[in-house]
């Protein structure tokens, strides 16, 4: 996962694009990057870590322009160096050249063999880099139309912006698996990932870009086009279930009224009777878990506290690592939990190292029961268009059924919501407009076969942003 974010026509850019990144941490936390124009030349400054200490006066300074585009990266795979920290610039015949990708691309590993094979050098793992020699290789007459050549032979999810000395061009896969918002603050356009980053920086929120749109900004205004022939959206539903803020509107729809409703349907659904409070896993769980109180009518109360101070666990590379971190993100509020049967929702179980150790804290502060409540069904699948799962054999729900997952987790009982239940809560009860492909398996782009144990294994992932 990443965030991207973009502006034009305004000489505050690069200070904007900062506020912009700092919206869209939660995007990533693993390398910053952002590149300006002045309209003569790109300056770029990236680096490991979070948003706030890349960046500062005398580096944003030094980013000066009324044109910029951002990233925060979060790798699903590939190594985290310096290297694949985006926006990627490159000078090629066309000029310079800053890009920022959300996303990933499913052929990116096939393109890149070809293109190494054809005599290219690549400077980066990143999935994104194909693209760029994509664009330098295409023939066509603007730099409009290369992009949409390189494009067209990329499969996979990207939301993409590209920035020159001249202009800003942003495109949105045709699935519309990513987001991506354009808005306008004082007469300057604003491209980010989600809109939290319009926001923080007072932008009118104006739309989403549709799936296969792509939005030109330069001296003459904004050109939007739809170069792409329509397909299924597959808009990624677990944004909704996890990974956006919920203070955004996402793919139309407020992301916290989404997971309150995924809570009222799991309630519906798998209704706990007998229990004294609800409590949510923070913060992923929230949202869902005041849903799950309202409807249920069971108190909703704070049994776990985070602390703000660590990352999220999930980037923790190693096992080791992981399990020692839930317990410094998460802490017991004993006065609440002793004696009660407890019902605790969260967003989702991956390995199940999280939950194992969340109902082991509820039990030794003294929850008599504890009844876990998953705001999704259960994840079987690995996504390849860039949110970070680990292979099929590591997600636990792909070999285990609810009942060997409750056991392992030891919580006394464990419901998840159903397909159907999500499907209503985004609003899309058939699911004919979302990608469910990690609880589904079905795979949007043809080339994923879902029978397939592990796409990966046979496919190395590149790195992805
Ligand atoms: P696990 O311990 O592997 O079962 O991870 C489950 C926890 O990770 C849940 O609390 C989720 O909120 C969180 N989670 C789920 N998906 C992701 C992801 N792609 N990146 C980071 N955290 C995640």
């Amino acid at each position: 996962m990443c965030g991207i974010f973009g502006i034009v026509g305004n000489p505050e850019a690069s200070n904007l694009t900062y506020l912009g990144l700092h919206a869209l941490q939660h995007r990533g936390q693993e390398s910053a990057g952002i590149v300006a124009s002045d309209g003569q030349d790109l300056r770029a400054h990236r680096e490991m870590g979070l948003v706030a200490d890349i960046f500062n006066a005398p580096v944003l300074e030094k980013l000066p322009g009324n044109a910029a585009i951002g990233h925060v990266r979060y790798s699903t795979a590939g190594v985290s160096q310096l290297k694949n920290a985006q926006p990627l610039t490159v000078e090629y015949v066309g000029g310079q050249l800053a890009v920022a990708h959300n996303g990933n691309l499913v052929n990116a590993q096939e393109l890149r063999t070809q293109l190494e094979a054809d005599g290219a050098i690549f400077q980066s793992d990143s999935d994104t880099e194909v693209v760029i020699h994509l664009i330098a290789r295409s023939k066509q007459p603007s730099f409009e139309q290369k992009v949409v050549e390189a494009l067209s032979k990329v499969k996979g999810a990207y939301s993409i912006l590209f920035l020159t000395d001249k202009k800003l061009v942003a495109v949105r896969d045709p699935n519309g698996f990513r987001p991506l918002v354009l808005g306008m603050v004082k007469n300057s356009w604003v491209l980010a990932s989600e809109t939290t980053a319009l926001d923080l920086i007072e932008a009118e929120y104006l739309r989403e870009l549709e799936a296969g749109e792509m939005v030109v900004i330069d001296e003459t205004g904004l050109h939007a086009s739809q170069p792409f022939p329509p397909t299924r959206l597959g808009r990624c539903i677990f944004e909704h279930v996890y990974f956006a803020k919920p203070d955004s509107v996402l793919f139309g729809t407020s992301v916290y009224e989404t997971r309150k409703e995924m809570g009222r349907q799991l309630a519906k659904e798998q209704p706990a009777p007998g229990a004294d409070l609800v409590i949510a896993v923070p913060d992923s769980g929230v949202a869902a878990a005041i849903g799950y109180a309202q409807a249920s009518g069971i108190p909703y109360d704070v049994g776990l506290i985070r602390s703000h101070y660590v990352g999220r666990t999930f980037i923790e590379p190693q096992q080791s690592i992981r399990h020692f971190g839930v317990k410094l993100k998460l802490s017991a509020v004993r006065q609440v939990l002793k004696g009660k049967r407890v019902v605790v929702v969260d967003d989702s179980i991956v390995r199940g190292t999280t939950s194992r150790k969340i109902v082991k804290m509820l039990k030794a502060a003294g929850a008599l029961e504890v009844h876990l409540r998953i705001s999704s069904p259960p994840t079987q699948w690995p996504c390849y268009y860039g949110i970070d799962t680990p292979s099929r054999q590591e997600l636990i729900a792909s070999s285990h059924s609810v009942e060997e997952i409750a056991r392992y987790v030891t919580a006394d009982t464990l419901g998840y919501i159903s397909m159907e239940g999500l499907g209503s809560a985004v609003g899309d009860k058939e699911r004919t407009t979302f990608c469910t492909a990690c609880f589904s398996g079905k795979y949007l782009t043809g080339n994923l076969n879902p029978g397939a144990t592990s796409v990966s294994e046979s496919n190395p992932k590149l790195a992805t942003a």
